[in-house]
């Protein structure tokens, strides 16, 4: 196999191999042609795009051989590094088979191999998969089959959904609905169904000298009262465990799950737990219900099922519903939702070989180790005057930048401080992307702890810079 050069954690210039024009040259006719994601594209009048040629482990280097240290997964969705040589072998294998092939009406090894490994996988009382391609498409799926279930059960009057403040869910029309990103889904207000919205056990908003456990238990007072008033007319409550990451990465405690699965059982509520960012052992434990030690009704699966390698989703379920939609043809209980690629092979085949590396390498055990080394080396971060908190859940670490630590007073959001922080660490060879004015790292698991050192260096720096003028 190639190894990129340099050493472990400098990122070093290839002279010679590229035209030094060459990321200019792609920049170029990327701007002729593109429409980026989540980008004001007059930004890039001064902000560079960056065309990255190839990746390697947590490296990825642009086409003049400048390389940067992939600390926030590309956008939370790589967990064994790029260019990983176990999943491509294994996608080599599925090319030779099978790429694709009609999900209805037919089959293929490769989804029924990985449907058997996620029931075995998932909390317990989950039995049945079922595939889309992305995120926010799984988010539709369970929502439409929340209330699908219900109606086939003779009950009409369920049409609404109760989600927590500060959630993020997906950017398609349901899946913004029940999400609450103000900046992503203000505008679209209008288009989007209404919904039940009940304050986030959010723990950065507990009182000085509160516990995690004690702000969340408290916070459950005003999720049972919208339960208790709303229980008739709703279908599910939808819940992004442990971590809201899209939300400034805001954290809470694992009492509040299981609070929330009492209060749907007893108020006949499904539960909807959206693991797409905090799955596969971003929180510590491979799935974050397990710190409950709880079975959601619904739990949707993306990002890091593949290993960051190809788009795929899954919502897995309980018996009772799928027992729901089965009947004769002609009742029409059946759920008849789909997606072109739903349950691809080549993407399923990608999740099986992470889920091989999962329990060949204990990945959720030596992450223990990753995740304290992580915290020791920004813990003196939470003396500076314009970091409020530094919370952690397992492979989440994230830093809260404020102007005053006292009251703690935010940034105004057109300050734009995290771009600061963002800029600095391209320079330095590190990809960060604040959320807001939070720094966060959320790397691929196959970075060293000298990585992690150079990540918390730079972090810090950018967080000295982007908060010098308070
Ligand atoms: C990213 C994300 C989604 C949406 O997934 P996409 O694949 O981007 O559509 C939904 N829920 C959560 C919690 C997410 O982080």
């Amino acid at each position: 196999m190639r190894k990129m050069p340099g050493t472990a954690c400098q990122p070093v210039s290839i002279t010679g191999t590229h035209s030094m024009r060459a990321n200019s040259d792609f920049v170029k006719r990327d701007l002729a042609v593109l429409w980026h994601p989540c980008t004001q594209m007059k930004d890039h009048e001064w902000l560079p795009l960056i065309p990255i040629r190839r990746g390697l482990g947590v490296w990825l280097e642009d086409f003049e051989g400048k390389r940067y240290l992939d600390a926030i997964s590309s956008w939370w969705v790589n967990l064994f590094g790029h260019a990983n040589p176990r999943i491509n072998t294994a996608l080599n294998g599925q090319l030779q088979e099978l790429e694709h092939v009609i999900l209805a009406g037919f089959s293929h090894a490769a989804v029924v191999e990985l449907s058997e490994r996620l029931v075995q996988l998932v909390p317990p009382g989950l039995t049945r998969c079922f595939y889309a391609d992305n995120g926010s498409s799984a988010v539709e799926v369970a929502v439409k089959m929340s209330f699908h279930c219900w109606r086939n059960n003779g009950r009409h009057k369920k049409t609404r959904f109760i989600t927590l403040t500060n959630s993020y869910h997906g950017e398609t029309l349901g899946a913004l609905a029940v999400g609450d990103v103000a900046l992503y889904k203000e505008t679209y207000q209008p288009l989007l169904m209404d919904v039940i919205s009940v304050p986030s056990p959010d723990c950065f908003l507990r009182e000085a000298g509160e516990s995690w456990e004690a702000h969340s238990h408290k916070m459950f007072a005003q999720m049972e009262s919208a339960l208790e008033r709303h229980h008739e007319e709703t279908c599910a409550v939808i819940i992004e465990p442990l971590v809201q990451c899209a939300g400034n990465m805001r954290m809470y405690h694992p009492v509040y799950l299981k609070l929330l699965r009492q209060a749907c059982d007893r108020y006949g509520v499904h539960l909807i737990a959206d693991e797409i960012a905090v799955g596969f052992g971003r929180t510590g434990t491979l799935f974050a219900c397990e710190q409950a030690r709880i079975t959601p009704d619904f739990m949707l699966l993306s990002k890091g099922l593949t290993g960051g390698y190809l788009p795929l989703s899954v919502v897995v379920t309980r018996d009772e519903i799928y027992q729901a939609f089965y009947d004769d043809y002609d009742t029409l209980r059946a759920f008849l939702h789909s997606h072109s690629y739903t349950g691809n092979a080549l993407a399923c085949r990608a999740a099986l070989a992470t889920l091989d590396i999962f329990r060949d390498d204990r990945v959720v055990e030596n992450n223990q180790a990753l995740a304290a080394h992580m915290g020791r080396r920004v813990a003196q971060l939470a003396e500076h005057p314009h970091v409020a908190e530094i919370r952690q859940h397992g492979m989440i670490l994230a830093m809260e930048m404020v102007k005053d630590k006292q009251r703690p007073e935010p940034f105004a959001w057109q300050e734009r401080r995290g771009l600061t922080v963002y800029q600095h660490a391209l320079k330095r060879g590190v990809l960060l992307r604040p959320v807001g004015n939070v720094v966060y790292f959320m790397p691929p698991y196959v970075i060293t702890e000298p990585e992690i050192d150079l990540m918390a260096q730079v972090a810090a720096e950018g967080i000295d810079l982007a908060t010098r003028e308070a």
